[in-house]
Order: structure tokens, then sequence, then C-alpha cells
């Protein structure tokens, strides 16, 4: 029977929480990484809907790409959803920004909905600090500490891998009282040749490696340093842009826009010409990055939650700019999330949430309301 963790882990894999961005909240948001997972329910957001079919099918866990804990929780009460949550034992796991900027991710299934071929990162920004870690081993325990650490992720430096830095010396301990020395008498100083391993390490790897560290290192208290490394930042690509196939007229592309993300309409401006071919596109509010769409060389730029002023940034660059929704433009990923989890965890049932839809509706008044 598989466990909350699995599936934490195997998320973790193609899209680390470790990579989120510092305002975000992801991960385990609600529950128990041991229980056991039968089913799985997917949304976009985990909305009042969600919540009863989770409840009425029975799910143990939700996956969701925005996280229902924002900020500081001062009680939970039985009626609230995370009291809900927690009397019907469902565990709900959040993907947000670090589905965002996965490949595979929010973006690049935007882009693939949209046709879009050459895809590269729309934004490609220096966002996070690495580390180093250095750790001080027996020498003879040097090589397979690094393989241990390399596997666990560490010693990726761009288009290199298992780097690492190697001195050595001589390390000395006093063994007290309740120590299991691997060398060396209680009470008594020793001395070991040691080698000081030194490995750049990326945020999301630092725990395996750490917990590498701890298994394979022969002593009871394997010395160890880790630092902050400003020197070495991670790459983080937000948005994507990509070309068209084809050039395509401003009204086919709107109309290849809405029927690609099946939604009844979209808010656009188009520049003077009108013919797309090079397209930029962010799931959910990406309306900061018009100005990479423009250097970018894209002709239009795809997003949601546009604001007044956007549009006139638009006109000013003469770029074409279409909001389709915030749910619209993000939801793309939950189906590839959802054929992800199935095709590793074939013993799970892993549904779409029937309440995975956007609660704004469009208004048509040609077309009536329905109510
Ligand atoms: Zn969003």
């Amino acid at each position: 029977m598989h466990k909350v963790q699995d599936i934490y882990e195997f998320i973790d894999s193609f899209a680390p929480f470790g990579s989120a961005l510092n305002f975000d909240n992801v991960g385990l948001l609600v529950g128990d990484m041991q229980k056991e997972v039968s089913s799985v329910l997917l949304a976009l957001d985990l909305n009042k809907a969600v919540l009863k079919e989770a409840i009425d099918s029975e799910v143990s866990l939700i996956i969701c790409h925005h996280p229902i804990i924002w900020e500081p929780l001062r009680r939970v009460e039985g009626e609230g959803l995370i009291g809900e949550l927690l009397r019907h034992n469902i565990s709900v796991i959040a993907a947000h920004t670090n589905l965002d900027i996965a490949p595979g991710g929010v973006n690049t299934c935007l882009a693939d909905v949209l046709c879009l071929v050459d895809k590269r990162g729309l934004k490609v920004e220096l966002a996070k600090p690495s580390y180093t870690v250095s750790v001080y081993v027996p020498t003879e325990h040097a090589s397979s500490l690094k393989r241990a650490m390399v596997a666990a992720g560490a010693g990726e430096l761009g288009n290199y891998g298992a780097c690492s830095f190697t001195s050595g010396g001589v390390g000395s301990f006093v063994p007290l009282a309740k120590a299991a020395p691997y060398v060396g008498e209680l009470g008594v100083e020793t001395s070991v040749n040691e080698t000081k391993l030194e490995m750049f390490c990326k945020r999301r790897a630092l725990s395996s490696v750490i917990a590498a560290i701890k298994s394979v290192h022969p002593y009871e208290e394997p010395a160890f340093n880790v630092f902050e490394n400003h020197g070495v930042n991670e790459e983080l690509s937000l948005g994507v842009v990509g070309d068209l196939e084809e050039s395509m007229r401003a009204d086919v592309f709107l109309k290849h826009v809405t029927r690609s993300l099946q939604i009844a309409g979209c808010r656009y401006f188009l520049p003077d010409g009108g013919v797309f071919k090079r397209v930029a596109c962010c799931g959910g509010s990406g309306s900061n990055l018009l100005e990479d769409a423009v250097r970018a060389g894209a002709d239009v730029f795809v997003t949601g939650d546009v604001g007044h002023n956007v549009w006139y940034e638009a006109e000013r660059y003469n770029i074409g700019l279409v909001d389709a929704g915030h749910f619209a433009t993000e939801n793309p990923v939950i189906s590839r999330l959802k054929k992800r989890l199935q095709e590793q965890f074939k013993a799970i049932k892993c549904k779409e949430a029937g309440g995975n839809v956007a609660l704004e509706r469009f208004f048509a008044p040609k077309e009536g309301i329905t109510v």
C-alpha cells in the first residue's frame, strides 16, 4: 500500500518543493505522511465542491495547486476547511510555484496546449543561493561518501556533475563517556587521517545530501558544515516562450486560444500588424512578465488576471496581450499531473475533481444565463 509520503516524494522528484518561491507555502499542508492512500483527487483549488467530493468518495489525499494555508492559522474549528479535512482524515498536498517552474509543470503544459514549439524559459532568474556542504571523513571512506552525496544530488554545477574539492589533514577528537567511537578509546585523544570533502548542493537536494552523509559516514557524529553560497545561484525559469508552427492571424489565434483552453471567451489587445508567430505565456497572474515577453521578441503574450494598466503597457510596446483567465491558463497542468501520478501509482485511483472548475462564470447576453 502506498503512503502520502510516496506521492509527496514522487512530485518532489520532478517539481521539488524546495524550489518554490520564498513567499509560497507548499508540500503537505494538512494530514499525515504515513497515511495509506488508495485514491487521490486533483484540483487547481480546494473549493467547496472539491471538498464535498473528497468526503463523499472517501479519498485520502487531495493534491491542489493553490495552497489552502497562507496566513498563520490562529485556530482550527470543526466546521472550517481544515477541521473538515482533519475530521475526514484527508491529507492535502499543495504544489504551487514549484509546479509553475518545473519542466512539465504549469507553464510548459500551457505552452503545449497552445501548440508552441522551440519552447524555452521566458524569464530566467537567479533566484536562490545554493549551498556548499563540507564534510570531514576518514580518507579511506572519502570516495564512497562522495558517491553517496552525488547520488543524493550534490555536486551539480551548470553543465558539470559530481563536482568536488578535497583536501587532506588530520582530525582529532576525544570520545566522551557515552560515545561508541568508530576508532579510538573512551577518554583518549585520537587522531585520524581525514579528507575534507566539499561539494555544491542545490537547495532542493540539501536534506537528501545531509541524510546521505549521516547514513554513509562511518563516524557516530559526522562533522559537516553547510554554507549558503551566494556565488552560485540557482536558475529559475518563469513563463515560457515558443513559436507557433505557422504564423496565425490575430483572430485565428484568439479562436485557437479559446478552443485550446476550453473557455467561452477572453479579453485581448491587438497590436498593429496583428499576425502572431512567437508566443509568450505564463499561467495564472503573469502580467509582470510582459516586458520579458517583449524582450523575448514575442508577438503576443497569453496570461491571466491582467490589470487595467497592463493593457496600456501592451499598447506602448505594441505587443498582443490575451487574458484567458487565471484558472484556464493554469488548469492544463492538472490532467498532466493526474496522468503522471496514475502511471507511477497504478494501484491508486487518481481522479480530477468534478468540482475543478473556475468559480467565476462568463456572461454572454445572447446566450442567456443558466441558474
Ligand atoms: Zn495560480
